[in-house]
C-alpha cells in the first residue's frame, strides 16, 4: 500500500465536469489500495475574482480579512470534490485548515507552513477514507486564517508530502509535464522524463512556469520526489528528483526564455575604483534586483559604459535611484525594454566542455547579437533583442539535440 499526495491545480478543477473527472482519478487510486490525500486549488480564475471583489471595497483591503476571503476559493473545491467522491461511493471528507490544523508562521498573505497535525487524517486514511485538503492556506497561532502566497497550493502539497511521509507527491496540472522548451512556440519541444530539482528551478525561474519555485525548493531541501503530470491525459509526466539519480546523456536539458528583463546602460562613467559600488549600492538599498552586469573596456582609459539588467517593471525606479542617489558622474542613462533573456539549462553542462562556445556560435550563425551574458554551473543566459527570441530558441533547441 502506498501513501500518495495528489495535488490538483485550478484548471484541473475549473468546472464541475472536471471535478467529476478528478474524482474518478482519485477513485482509481483508492481502488488500487492506495491511501490518498488530495490537495486542491481554487477553481480556475476564482482567486483573481475574489481579489477583484476586495478591490471594489478598498485597494488597501484589511489583510486579515483578505486571507479569510481568498481561502474560501480552495474550500469550495474541497467540498465539491468530496461530494463528487461520495457520489461515486468512495469514502471522502474535506479537512479545512483549522480543522487539521495547518499551522503557519509569518505575515498575512505571505505566511509559511510550519506544522501540520497528522493524527486525524492518518486515522481517516487508515479507515479507507480519502482526505481532501485546501491548498494555499493555514492558521496562525492566534487562530487567524492565513494564506501562503500565490500559487501556494504547490507548497501545501510538498509540505503535506513531507509531514505525512508520503511515498509520492504528484502535481496534476493542465500540461503533461516539463518540456525542453515552450511547446506552444516550438512544436518539436519534447517532454522531459526526468529532471533534477536544480534544473527545474532554473527552468521555472526562467519562464517555464509549471510549478511554484519555492515549492520545488522545499522539495529539494527535504529530498521529496515530485511528479508533474496531466489531469487530462494518461501520459507519463515529468519526474523531478535529486541529481545523483539522473544519467545525463545530453549537456543541455532545456531552453527557456523570459521577457521580464530590461537592459540599462550608463555611458561615460569615470573609470576609477568604487564606481561599480557607487552604482549598485543605492540599487540594492532600493530593493532592485540586478541580474547581469557588463563593464566595457574604456578606450580612452578615462570613461567607460556600464550595462546591467533589471526586471522590466523596475526600470523607472532604477533610473530614478541612479539619478537621485548614486555619487557617480556619467553622460547618460539609456534603457532598452525590448529585450529577451534566453537560457540553456542542463546539469550535464558541468561535465561537457565547449557548451558556451557552441551557444554563441549558434546565435551568431543566426545573425543574433548578444547584449549581455551570465552563467552559473548549470545555466547559460544571454540577453538579445526581443524580436529574435523565437529564432534563438529554435536554433538552440536544434543545436543541443533537443528536437
Ligand atoms: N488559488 C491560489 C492562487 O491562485 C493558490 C493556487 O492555486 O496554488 O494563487
Ligand atoms: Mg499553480
Amino acid at each position: 500500500m502506498v501513501k500518495k499526495v495528489l495535488k490538483f491545480g485550478g484548471t484541473s478543477v475549473g468546472t464541475i465536469d472536471r471535478i467529476r473527472h478528478v474524482a474518478n482519478i482519485i477513485k482509481k487510486e483508492q481502488l488500487q489500495g492506495n491511501k490518498v490525500i488530495a490537495i486542491v486549488s481554487a477553481m480556475a480564475g476564482k482567486t483573481n475574482e475574489l481579489i477583484s471583489l476586495s478591490n471594489e471595497i478598498s485597494n488597501e483591503f484589511n489583510k486579515r480579512e483578505f486571507d479569510v476571503l481568498l481561502s474560501t476559493g480552495e474550500q469550495v473545491t474541497c467540498a465539491l470534490l468530496s461530494g463528487a467522491l461520495i457520489k461515486l461511493n468512495i469514502k471522502a471528507k474535506s479537512f479545512l485548515n483549522w480543522q487539521i490544523p495547518i499551522l503557519t508562521d509569518g505575515e498575512h498573505t505571505n505566511a509559511r507552513i510550519v506544522n501540520i497535525n497528522v493524527e486525524n487524517i492518518n486515522e481517516y486514511l487508515g479507515n479507507n477514507g480519502v482526505a481532501i485538503i485546501p491548498g494555499f492556506q493555514g492558521i496562525s497561532k492566534n487562530l487567524d486564517i492565513t494564506t501562503i502566497g500565490r500559487g501556494g497550493s504547490d507548497a501545501t502539497a510538498v509540505a503535506v508530502a513531507k509531514i505525512f511521509n508520503a511515498d509520492t507527491c504528484e502535481i496534476y496540472t493542465d500540461v503533461d509535464g516539463v518540456y525542453s522548451t515552450d511547446p506552444n512556440k516550438i512544436p518539436v519541444a519534447k517532454k522531459i522524463d526526468k529532471i533534477s530539482y536544480d534544473e527545474m528551478l532554473e527552468l521555472s525561474s526562467l519562464g517555464a512556469k509549471v510549478m511554484q519555485s519555492s515549492a520545488v525548493q522545499t522539495a529539494m531541501m527535504y529530498n521529496i520526489p515530485l511528479e508533474v503530470k496531466s489531469t487530462f491525459t494518461e501520459r507519463k509526466g515529468t519526474k523531478i528528483f535529486s541529481q545523483e539519480n539522473i544519467d545525463y546523456s545530453k549537456s543541455v536539458t532545456g531552453v527557456a526564455y523570459s521577457k521580464d528583463d530590461a537592459k540599462i546602460t550608463i555611458t561615460g562613467v569615470k573609470d576609477r575604483p568604487g564606481v561599480a559600488a557607487n552604482i549598485f549600492e543605492p540599487l540594492s538599498k532600493g530593493q532592485i534586483n540586478v541580474d547581469m552586469v557588463i563593464q566595457n573596456i574604456s578606450s580612452d582609459l578615462k570613461t567607460t559604459d556600464i550595462t546591467f539588467t533589471v526586471k522590466r517593471n523596475d526600470v523607472l525606479k532604477t533610473k530614478k535611484i541612479l539619478k537621485d542617489y548614486s555619487k557617480i558622474e556619467y553622460k547618460e542613462i539609456i534603457h532598452n525594454e525590448k529585450v529577451a533573456k534566453v537560457s540553456i539549462v542542463g546539469a550535464g553542462m558541468v561535465s561537457t566542455p565547449g557548451v558556451t562556445y557552441k551557444m554563441f556560435r549558434a546565435l551568431s550563425d543566426e545573425g543574433i547579437n548578444i547584449l549581455a551574458i551570465s552563467t552559473s554551473e548549470i545555466k547559460l543566459s544571454v540577453i538579445i533583442e526581443e524580436s529574435n527570441t523565437l529564432k534563438a530558441i529554435k536554433k538552440l533547441h536544434t543545436v543541443f539535440d533537443l528536437d
